[in-house]
């Protein structure tokens, strides 16, 4: 439980985080809420040998209307994603699951760059950003890029970011009036998603899985469905179509299946198809 020692840097502004990961080398690791790395730490399945906290990079935490989006800064906290009245308003389904994760301790310290950068597929936020089509804006030595949610999430615990990158802002579509539901199931109100499902009806039906593929993942069967004219009970049946859920100590492949399959069911109900 005692992590390998490792040299502290503080970054103060976004510049400077990105100049301290260019001369950190292979092993630099950014530290935003420390959530999920330090638990690898203590564990010892990440040991990097300098760590960056740009929890005091203040600027990067903001939620903004941007006219045809709303845009998240990745140090925004679980918290005031769930708070924002922005966001509640014009994303209601990005507010209100940032309210479902883990206990009031871990949406004090947790933010939406940290989660999405981790790449966890048991995390809640990426279904949301892939149900919505969301963009994320890194920033590296090389300047600014774009890179669409679906373009992501590229293996387990991967991502798109290059080592010397940092994730800087989500791009959010607004919603308007737009129908939409999320399905966390799991033995406690904290716990992780053993399986959960976003869905949206934002111009099109995006529905994305928790903890059904060893990444984030889109049901794009059910999305192809629902486009085709099935019902939200003929569309489900299509919950788990090309995927391989993991199996671990709180649930079978089997039973992931089978959840997923109640779980997108409901979602695309209360969601309105
Ligand atoms: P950190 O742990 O600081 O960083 C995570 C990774 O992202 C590191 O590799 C880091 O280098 C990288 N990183 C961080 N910020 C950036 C950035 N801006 N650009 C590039 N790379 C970056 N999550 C859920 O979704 N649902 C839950 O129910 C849930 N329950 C939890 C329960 C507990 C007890 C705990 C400890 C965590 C839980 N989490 C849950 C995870 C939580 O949401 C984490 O806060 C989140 O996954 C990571 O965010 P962080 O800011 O703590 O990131």
């Amino acid at each position: 439980m005692i992590p390998s020692a490792f040299d502290y840097r503080r970054a103060s502004s976004l510049d400077e985080a990105i100049s301290m990961l260019a001369e950190g080398g292979e092993d630099a690791k950014l530290l935003a809420g420390g959530h999920s790395l330090l638990p690898l730490m203590k564990l010892r399945l990440a040991s990097p040998s300098v760590l960056i906290d740009i929890g005091g990079v203040r600027d990067l935490s903001y939620v903004r209307d941007a006219g045809d989006h709303i845009a998240v800064g990745a140090l925004t906290r679980h918290l005031d994603v769930h708070e924002s009245e922005v966001l509640r308003s014009e994303v209601p389904v990005l507010a209100h699951v940032a309210g479902q994760i883990g206990d009031p301790q871990v949406r004090h310290r947790g933010t939406i760059g940290g989660s999405l950068a981790h790449g966890d597929p048991a995390s809640d936020l990426p279904a949301v950003c892939l149900a919505l089509r969301a963009t994320f804006v890194l920033r590296g030595p090389g300047g600014e890029r774009q890179v669409p949610a679906a373009d992501f999430f590229t293996g387990f615990l991967e991502t798109a970011l290059a080592r010397d990158e940092v994730l800087t802002e989500i791009r959010f579509p607004k919603m308007r009036e737009a129908g939409w539901s999320f399905q966390k199931f799991g033995l406690r109100a904290q716990d992780w998603a053993i399986v959960g499902v976003v869905a949206v009806r934002n111009g099109h039906t995006g529905v994305a899985l928790v903890n059904m593929a060893d990444t984030p993942v889109l049901a794009s069967a059910v999305e192809a469905a629902v486009a085709g004219g099935a019902s939200a009970a003929e569309a489900a049946e299509h919950a788990s179509d090309g995927l391989d859920p993991p199996h671990d100590v709180r649930s079978s492949r089997e039973y992931r299946r089978h959840l997923a399959q109640v779980l997108v069911r409901r979602a695309l109900e209360e969601s309105g198809v």
